[in-house]
């Protein structure tokens, strides 16, 4: 981290104690630049961490190395490090005077798959899983996660004269199976350490790099899984009417559910449940006993999904009594839940990141994919979560007007994005982020 002598604020930061002078705004040009040529000074130590990190990851968990590698890294920065939080996690506390407590997340976990992008430093280890041998590749870009984690706290710490208050960086495990951040939790991330007064996520994903993409209010989708045993008569196909045949039970319910989707809910909000298996029977002429469905349901708000979970179970249910058949068992497994975004936090941010990145901040509609960062959210914490590109711009417009190939997105087995630009916007932009959090609350507003 190169020193960063001049100070960034117009007046003075530190107008807590006092009533004058008035906090000024934040010179985001000047801070920017300073960002931008720090990280760029410190890039090569940042390119070896993520491409090490790329090229050996680790599945849910299972995150040790890759934890260790990351304490090692933010303990050299002065961070007071807390390993094997939430099983494999970190939490990293900095401290620098009187101000509200940010924290920033990380995801640690890669995914069980083979990366076919054939980069230099792709990856070919494997891993036992669920009992089987997997491959296991970064193809959600979990790794660009890391190192702008690393990187927005060398550069927070560089620049420690600009702000006051508690650094809180957390590194979890575990995001692809949505269990990672309850385990976090569950271990006393916010009895044991303090619970924070603001959180900010990235997450990249398959547009250009340099921009970044935004939104007050839901950004990510609930998921709830759905597991229905119907449970019937079993006979010969020849004699049905001495069955309850489950079947048909099954078939009545996978075409009827989809009516609490178009008569149920507001044809306005999102909302799908998707019949994603079906196993049942043995044979043409026998009629099973049982018939197990599953599937998964997604939807934006708490007031549609608990009427979607509703209607799905009335809809099991009937289709059951229709047939004279047993009750079925229904298991609903909640997921994760929407990520909800704090309209204060990111108007607070939204005003420093359009004054820095200019028609490159874009608000974007909520993702229908599913992130346990909601966990913190709903714990108390008001936060904002955004998405970063990852690919070069012409490429991305060649994919958009149709004069190139489409790009692969995130748990693709081709995901790979260009490292440096991808990495420095994610350094910049959460490093202005959290920055501008700590402004807005010296200036007591
Ligand atoms: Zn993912
Ligand atoms: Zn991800």
């Amino acid at each position: 981290m190169q020193h960063l002598a001049k100070p960034f604020l117009v007046s003075a930061a530190l107008c807590m104690a006092t009533v004058l002078p008035a906090h000024a705004e934040l010179d985001v040009a000047r801070l920017k630049a300073a960002i931008e040529a720090s990280v760029e000074a410190d890039y090569p130590k940042l390119d070896a961490l993520y491409k090490d990190i790329h090229a050996h990851p680790e599945i849910a968990f299972q995150e040790e190395k890759t934890a260790a590698r990351l304490a090692a890294e933010m303990r050299a920065l002065g961070f007071d490090v807390t390993e094997k939080v939430g099983k494999t996690g970190l939490v990293a506390i900095y401290k620098n005077g009187d101000g509200p407590t940010i924290m920033v997340r990380t995801e640690l976990d890669a995914l069980p798959m083979e990366e076919k992008t054939g980069l230099a430093y792709a990856s070919h280890d494997k891993t036992s899983w669920n009992g089987r041998e997997t491959f296991v590749a970064h193809s959600c870009g979990h790794d660009i996660h890391m190192a702008s984690w690393v990187g927005t706290a060398k550069t927070l710490v560089g620049l420690k004269d600009q702000w006051q208050g508690t650094l809180m960086f957390i590194a979890q495990p575990a995001e692809e199976t949505v269990s990672g951040a309850k385990a976090m939790l569950a271990d006393g991330l916010f009895t044991r350490f303090k619970k924070p007064d603001f959180a900010f996520a990235l997450h990249d994903g398959a547009f250009a790099y340099g921009t970044i993409n935004y939104r007050v209010g839901i950004g990510s989708s609930n998921s709830d899984s759905l597991f229905v045993r119907f449970r019937g008569r079993g006979g010969h196909g020849a004699a049905p009417q001495a069955t309850i045949d489950p079947v048909m039970i099954a078939a009545r319910f996978i075409v009827d559910v989809q009516s609490v989707i178009s008569r149920e809910k507001d044809p306005t909000e999102f909302g799908v449940v998707s019949i994603g298996a079906i196993h049942g029977g043995t044979a043409e002429n026998i009629i099973p006993d049982e018939v197990l469905v599953a599937g998964t349901i997604r939807t934006f708000k708490p007031e549609v999904r608990a009427k979607m979970l509703t209607g799905i179970e009335r809809t099991a249910k009937a289709v059951a009594a229709m047939s004279d058949a047993p009750a079925p068992d229904i298991k609903i497994t909640e997921g994760a839940k929407a990520v909800m975004n704090d309209p204060g936090v990111v108007a607070t941010a939204e005003k420093v990141l359009k004054a820095a990145f200019g028609d490159k901040l874009r608000p974007s509609p909520p993702g229908t994919p599913s992130e346990d960062f909601s966990e913190f959210i709903n714990a108390g914490v008001p936060s904002m979560f955004f998405n970063i590109g990852v690919y070069e711009p012409e490429r991305v417009a060649a994919a958009r007007d149709g004069s190139g190939p489409q790009l692969p997105p995130n748990h693709s087995p081709l995901f790979a994005p260009v490292p440096k630009p991808t990495i420095e916007t994610g350094v910049a932009a959460m490093t202005l982020a959290v920055l501008s959090t700590f402004d807005q609350h010296a200036r007591g507003k």
